[in-house]
């Protein structure tokens, strides 16, 4: 394989070079041509040609295939290049992408196919309506390193499999995986107009936005940049669907079972070294359980395995780079929290950090507001329902958040009253590997949702198309106006939205042959429907 940009179905070198960076070693694992304007060019021209066209059920069905026998091979690239342990790899990455292969193949078309949908208004009772979901489009998906195979993987298939092409942008930290991508499509037969995956610096991301063949960008990335793709998408009447960062609460009840909450906390909070964008960040302990689940959790982090990805006894890696753990011990430092373990970054090569626990860090500390995106949860306590609700709603965040409670009734409770795009029960995060479940934030964490019918939907457009084939020659609301049909319309509107549906009905008998004249029998069918309640 070529390392460079995957256009029309082929890898294309270039002048200049990116480095790839191991993040277990800080070696280049590779160098990766970048796209010049001319590669971007022909990018875009070969997506175009995909505009509106599906690929055969055959190629997604093989796709699903490869990718299955490829898992391990991928899961060791994704752990070389972006630093979780290949198990992580396995689970959090493949395995979702598989499960949403295989329900886009078993309910892809009957979520995307056209569909006949009756008129509802009573004067459009003999008249047809279909919906369709076209593409019209080509889509740019950019997404981040921190998941640089299912984010992009999950956005691109539905895209593809709605009949949207994609230009498809990775993160310049993950660019092999990337490309792994392309490999896979080629591998499955693809047209070569529905993927192009272009390597580029930042600049280039702008203009192939700007390019009228791009109807819409699918972000995954930090508030900062999101907030910049938004700001352009809008500006250009683009859509964009952001899904950016967040700062996951996750709250513990009196009544949770302790084990399974602890073992937890501990894997949402420090599997991906903390570098999840629903990574609990933010752990809320009744204050009934406080001390028995901090004294089990720290045991278990002190136990944890930090070390190399490809280590099968590995449970947690490194984090991206050297800047990114700098900047997590500095919050940690900043926040002057009581640092219960951890806080050290490791020696040797690589970028590993120690796992670390803070209590109580005062709440207007950016380790407790903002996203720290590394392997650190903070602590606090609660002692009421109201009080866990608002600590948790306390944040400019909204990704997902977790309950922890015997309780059905609780779980319930506190579920709708927790400002998240998603909220798991007794469980954090998983609601990412269910192919049904939307995907995405409120507040600062993004707009729009990924995954599910949601995916597909958003990658198109929606036509509405309503048929008349009725021999009328004229409709009641058309030229010339008459104080006939005013009485007709005046009639319809207090019969169909009035009060008193006796009376509605009396009035109607006599203004059968009048209706059945001037809208037809299908409109006096359905008002009869109507007032009779069906
Ligand atoms: P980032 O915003 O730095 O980068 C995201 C992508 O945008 C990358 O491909 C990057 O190369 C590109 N980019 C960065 N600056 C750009 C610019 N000025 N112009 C054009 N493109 C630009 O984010 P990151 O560090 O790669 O990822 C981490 C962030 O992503 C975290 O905040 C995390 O919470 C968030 N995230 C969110 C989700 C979600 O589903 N909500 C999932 C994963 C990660």
């Amino acid at each position: 394989m070529g390392k460079g940009s995957f256009v029309d179905g082929k890898f294309v070198e270039g002048a200049e070079v990116l480095k790839t960076v191991s993040p277990a070693n800080g070696q280049t694992i590779e160098e990766v041509f970048l796209a010049d304007g001319k590669t971007i060019d022909k990018a875009l021209a070969a997506a175009e040609k995909g505009i509106g066209k599906k690929p055969q059920r055959e190629n997604f069905r093989i796709l699903k295939e490869i990718l299955s026998e490829r898992s391990l091979e991928i899961a060791e690239l994704i752990a070389i290049e972006q630093g979780k342990p290949v198990q992580e790899a396995l689970a959090a990455e493949i395995y979702p992408s598989l499960s949403y292969l295989d329900f886009l193949l078993r309910k892809g078309e009957e979520i995307i196919g056209p569909k006949e949908v009756p008129p509802y208004e009573t004067m459009f009772a003999a008249r047809e309506g279909l919906l369709l979901h076209q593409a019209t489009v080509v889509n740019l998906i950019v997404s981040p390193w921190n998941y640089p195979f299912a984010i992009p993987f999950l956005d691109i298939v539905a895209s593809v499999f709605a009949g949207a092409p994609v230009i498809f942008r990775p993160s310049a930290k993950t660019p092999l995986v990337g490309l792994e991508i392309a490999k896979l499509f080629k591998d499955a037969g693809f047209p070569s107009y529905s993927l192009q995956v272009l390597i580029t610096g930042h600049r280039e991301v702008e203009e192939i936005l700007k390019d009228p063949r791009i109807g819409g960008i699918f972000f995954t990335g930090s508030v900062e940049t999101g907030r910049k793709m938004g700001e352009l998408a809008g500006r250009l009447l683009k859509r964009a669907v952001l899904e950016l960062g967040g700062k996951d609460a996750m709250v513990v009840f009196e009544d949770a079972p302790i084990e399974r909450a602890v073992n937890g906390a501990l894997w949402a909070g420090f599997m991906n070294a903390g570098q999840t964008c629903a990574s609990v960040e933010r752990l809320l302990l009744h204050k009934k359980i406080y001390r028995e689940f901090l004294s089990r959790i720290k045991e278990k982090v002190e136990a944890l395995r930090v070390g190399h990805p490809l280590e099968p006894e590995t449970d947690m890696g490194p984090l991206i780079s050297k800047e990114q753990r700098e900047k997590v011990l500095r919050l940690i430092e900043e926040a002057q929290g009581k640092v219960v373990t951890g806080g050290r970054a490791m020696e040797g090569e690589g970028f590993f950090m120690e796992p670390t626990l803070v209590l109580e860090p005062p709440p207007s500390s950016t380790l407790w507001r903002e996203e720290v995106f590394g392997p650190v949860i903070a602590v606090r306590s609660f002692e009421t329902e109201e009080e866990a609700i608002a600590l948790a709603n306390d944040s400019k965040y909204g990704l997902t958040a977790s309950v922890w409670t015997a309780s059905r009734e609780r779980a319930r409770r506190v579920a709708e009253a927790l400002q998240a795009g998603a909220v798991t029960v007794n469980d954090h995060l998983s609601s990412y590997a269910e192919p049904s479940a939307p995907w995405g934030g409120v507040k600062g964490s993004g707009l729009g949702r990924t995954h599910g019918e949601f995916a597909l939907r958003d990658a198109v457009q929606i036509k509405y198309i309503m048929g008349d084939f009725s021999r009328r020659k004229k409709l009641l609301w058309w030229f010339p106006y008459s104080p006939k049909a005013r009485k007709t319309l005046l009639l319809a509107s207090q019969m169909l939205f009035g009060r008193g549906k006796l009376r509605a009905m009396l009035n109607l008998i006599p203004s059968i042959p009048r209706l059945v004249r001037e809208v037809g029998p299908a409109a006096l069918l359905s008002s009869l429907g109507k007032l009779i309640g069906l």
